[in-house]
C-alpha cells in the first residue's frame, strides 16, 4: 500500500509547482528569522530565486555554528533534539519542532510501506534508539502507520530472534549486516522456522546488491529494501526503495528536494554525481542546497509502483572517493561495477593511479575468472578497456592477471586504489616486489 497516495502519486508537474512555492515560502520565512546565519546567508537571495542559483550548505558550517546556530526558530520551539556521532570532531546537532516530528513520522511511515507494510503488521525496530535517529525516526514511522513497533533496539541477537518468533513480526527495520547476522542467529538458536518475516527497511550502512540477495535468501520470500537519510536533513525517510523496482530510491521531493551535481564544480548533472538536498517544509532546521557527500544518479521514468516522486540510484560511495583524472570525475565504485558484470574476470581488482608523467593516467588491474580463459586474456583485456572508456569517458589501461594472481589484503577494508610515482609503486610494493 501507499501510505499518502494523494501526495506520493501526484502529477509531477504539480509537484513541482508545489515545489517552487514550498522553497520560497521557506526563503521568506528564512530570511525574516532571528538567526544571523540565515540573515546572512540568503543576504542577496530573493524568495523567487531558482534552486540552482542557491548557496549550498556544508557539514562544515553545521561544526561551525554549533550546537544551535542554524536553528530557525527559537530553542523553546523545539521539542526534540538528535545527533549525528562526531568520529572526528563534535557532534553535529539537529533538532525538530512538533511539526517536524510530524513530517518525521510520516516519511517514515512512507517509507515502511514502500517494503510491503501494512498497518496491521507487527515491526521489529532494531535500530539504535537515542541520539541517533534511525531508532526513533522509524519506530515513529511504525506508530504513524498504525502498525505494532516492538522497540528492539539494536544488540543481543538471540533475544532479538526470539521476540521475532514470538511476537510474529512480519517487518524488520535495521541495518543490512545485522538482519543478515539475525537470519544466521534464528538457524542457530532452532527459531528460524517460526519467524515469519517478510520485509526489511534497511540502512545507515552501504550494502551491496550481493548482500540484498544474500538476505532475501537467508529469510525466504522477503523483501530487503534500502532506507537512506542523514540527520542533518531529518533522518532515515529521506528517501526509500520500493519492493516493485529494486535498484532505486524514491526521494521524498515534496518536502526534500534532490539535485545530482558535479562534485567538483557545482553543476547539474545526468551522471554520477554527488546528491545534494533542500528541505522544504522543515521549520526548526532546514537546509538549503545540503552537500550530502554521497554519489548517486537520477533515474527518470516512471515506477511500476505508482509513486512519482524522484528515484535516484542506489548510493555508490562517497565523493572523497572520487578521482580526478584528465579532468574527467572518476569513481572507483562505477570501476568494480564494470568489472564485477564481466563475466571473464574475477572479483578482485585493484586501481592504480600512474603519475610518472605530468598528467595522470589510470590503470584497472583485474583477474581472470578461471585457467580456461588464459588463451583469452588479450580479448578479455580489450573488451574490459572498451567498456570502460564507455562508462567512465576516458581511455584506462586494463591489466588482466592470472586467477588469484593479485595480492591479497589480510586485514579490514581492501584499499583499491593505489598511486604510482617515480619514486613508489604501492600495488607492486603489495605484491612484495
Ligand atoms: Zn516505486
Amino acid at each position: 500500500m501507499i501510505f499518502q497516495p494523494e501526495l506520493e502519486t501526484k502529477p509531477v508537474e504539480e509537484r513541482a509547482e508545489e515545489q517552487r512555492r514550498r522553497l520560497s515560502d521557506l526563503i521568506k520565512r528564512l530570511k525574516e528569522s532571528d538567526s544571523s546565519y540565515w540573515r546572512d546567508k540568503l543576504a542577496d537571495v530573493s524568495p523567487n530565486d531558482p534552486l540552482v542559483e542557491l548557496p549550498f550548505t556544508t557539514k562544515v558550517e553545521l561544526l561551525e555554528h554549533y550546537p544551535y546556530g542554524l536553528l530557525a526558530v527559537p530553542l523553546e520551539q523545539t521539542v526534540r533534539i538528535h545527533a549525528s556521532s562526531g568520529t572526528r570532531h563534535k557532534p553535529t546537532i539537529v533538532a525538530y519542532t512538533a511539526r517536524d516530528i510530524e513530517l518525521f513520522a510520516d516519511v517514515n511511515a512512507r517509507s515502511i510501506c514502500c517494503a510491503g507494510a501494512t498497518p496491521e503488521d507487527v515491526v521489529h525496530v532494531a535500530y539504535g534508539y537515542g541520539l541517533f535517529t534511525g531508532g526513533l525516526g522509524l519506530h515513529y514511522g511504525v506508530e504513524r502507520l498504525g502498525a505494532t513497533a516492538v522497540p528492539a533496539s539494536g544488540g543481543n541477537s538471540s533475544f532479538q530472534v526470539q521476540l521475532l518468533a514470538d511476537l510474529g513480526a512480519r517487518g524488520i527495520c535495521c541495518t543490512p549486516s545485522f538482519c543478515y547476522l539475525l537470519a544466521e542467529r534464528a538457524v542457530d538458536e532452532g527459531v528460524a522456522d517460526r519467524i515469519q518475516l517478510r520485509y526489511g527497511v534497511l540502512g545507515a550502512e552501504p550494502w551491496s546488491e550481493s548482500l540484498r540477495q544474500k538476505i532475501e535468501e537467508a529469510w525466504g520470500d522477503f523483501d530487503a529494501c534500502d532506507i537512506y537519510g542523514l540527520s542533518e536533513v531529518i533522518g532515515p525517510g529521506v528517501a526509500m526503495e520500493c519492493r516493485e523496482n529494486k535498484g532505486g530510491l524514491h526521494v521524498f521531493d515534496d518536502h526534500f528536494q534532490p539535485e545530482v551535481v558535479d562534485p567538483e564544480t557545482g553543476e547539474p548533472t545526468d551522471g554520477l554525481g554527488e546528491l545534494v538536498l533542500t528541505t522544504l517544509t522543515k521549520e526548526a532546521l532546514p537546509v538549503i542546497r545540503y552537500r550530502t557527500g554521497d554519489v548517486t544518479q537520477l533515474q527518470p521514468g516512471e515506477c511500476p509502483c505508482g509513486r512519482t516522486h524522484t528515484r535516484i540510484a542506489r548510493f555508490s560511495g562517497r565523493v572523497d572517493d572520487m578521482l580526478v583524472i584528465r579532468g574527467v570525475n572518476v569513481f572507483p565504485s562505477a570501476i568494480e561495477a564494470a568489472l564485477l558484470e564481466h563475466p571473464g574476470v574475477a572479483g578482485q581488482y585493484a586501481i592504480v593511479v600512474d603519475r610518472r608523467e605530468t598528467l595522470p593516467r589510470l590503470e584497472v588491474h583485474a583477474e581472470l575468472a578461471s585457467d580456461e580463459l588464459l588463451s583469452k586474456r588479450d580479448d578479455v583485456q580489450r573488451r574490459l578497456e572498451d567498456v570502460l572508456e564507455q562508462r567512465l569517458r576516458l581511455r584506462v589501461r586494463a591489466v588482466v592477471a592470472n586467477p588469484g594472481g593479485l595480492p591479497r589484503q589480510e586485514l579490514g577494508k581492501a584499499k583499491r586504489v593505489f598511486e604510482r610515482t617515480e619514486e613508489t609503486d604501492e600495488l607492486l610494493q603489495l605484491s612484495g616486489g
